[in-house]
């Protein structure tokens, strides 16, 4: 090869690696699938939120959304993995209130919630359910007070892993009725109410999204909903702040996240797809048969989750220490 030659080669495959790790810009962008991580098992609530959005998205973005369950540690390997992805709009975390408790129950956290993201938007809040197994001899809230009394740690409740909102109810109600029950770790509630169904476990307290069907069907029992007031969903089931333990409320949030760096305009493209996407009638109708509400308004944009995430992180801190409550 000649001296030309060879400098324009080195040319040539500089700017060849130049466009390869150029970020994406929203002109033309995407150009490629898109993935959307889950931390938690397919099948269980996260992951049906994350699979209606990605259907939808796929059509107005016009590459496919791919949902990738990536699961562990209470959500917390997702979420390092997509803080360390490259900020190219290619990679994006749907997460819940889980980013807000891991830096108070992780003291080894990898990524900070806090700093290591983009934030893109919130999407939907659901309420959370405490229900058991159908042939679980408590027949209501009280009779599941005086089971549970009998019976301590023999009782099982399923969950899904330190950090997961299913672990945090079981544990708020723990705390609230004063006994003891040993719990059993999924890797999301798909499985955890799986495992329910088919009797191998007693309670869970899982959102509207896995458990309203069977709610309805009378495959589970409800001793109670997570909201301070009944849902229009459930009208018949009270709520457990009715029943005895006053405030006592879980909801859970969900956020889309992008690793730092991501271009503004990329991210504002995948939230205008997610916002698109929450409009659309056959999704908000699917959302509102699982019970879950769509974000209000101020809080489908970055800022809106960015502040929601830094006052939850600040709420849930003192709680988890004063608890106790590490996972690692
Ligand atoms: N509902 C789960 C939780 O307890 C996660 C899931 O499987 O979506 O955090």
């Amino acid at each position: 090869m000649t001296r030309g030659k060879t400098w324009l080669a080195c040319v040539a495959a500089a700017v060849t690696t130049l466009l390869v790790a150029a970020p994406a810009h929203a002109q033309g962008y995407p150009t490629k699938p898109i993935t959307l991580v889950v931390p938690f098992a397919a099948g269980g609530p996260t992951d049906v939120v994350a699979r209606l959005l990605g259907g939808t998205m796929t059509r107005t973005l016009g590459q496919t959304v791919v949902v990738e369950n990536r699961v562990g540690a209470g959500g917390t390997i997702a979420a390092a993995s997509v803080a360390r992805a490259a900020p190219d709009g290619y990679t994006f975390l749907i997460h819940h209130n889980g980013m807000g408790t891991a830096p108070s129950l992780y003291r080894k956290l990898s990524y900070n919630p806090l700093a290591d993201f983009e934030y893109v938007t919130q999407v939907v809040d659901v309420p959370m359910t405490l229900v058991g197994r159908k042939d679980l001899p408590a027949k209501d809230f009280n009779e599941l007070l005086a089971y549970l009394k009998a019976n301590g740690t023999k009782v099982n409740l399923a969950h899904a892993g330190l950090g997961a909102v299913s672990h945090l109810c079981g544990m708020l109600f723990r705390q609230a009725v004063g006994t003891e029950m040993t719990t059993v770790p999924y890797q999301g509630t798909g499985p955890a109410l799986n495992a329910l169904l088919a009797g191998q476990v007693d309670l869970l307290c899982d959102q509207t999204t896995g458990t309203a069907p069977h709610i309805k069907a009378g495959t589970v029992k409800l001793y109670g909903v997570t909201t301070t007031s009944r849902l229009k969903l459930l009208p018949e089931a009270p709520t457990l702040a009715e029943q005895g333990l006053p405030g006592f409320q879980v909801v859970v949030w969900h956020g889309i996240y992008a690793p730092r760096g991501t271009p503004k305009e990329v991210v504002d493209r995948f939230g205008n797809a997610v916002r698109g996407a929450l409009k659309d009638a056959a999704v908000l109708a699917r959302l509102t048969e699982l019970g879950a509400v769509v974000a209000a308004d101020d809080k489908l944009t970055p800022t809106g989750l960015q502040t929601w995430l830094q006052q939850e992180t600040q709420r849930y801190g003192p709680v988890i220490k004063a608890a106790g409550q590490f996972a690692d």
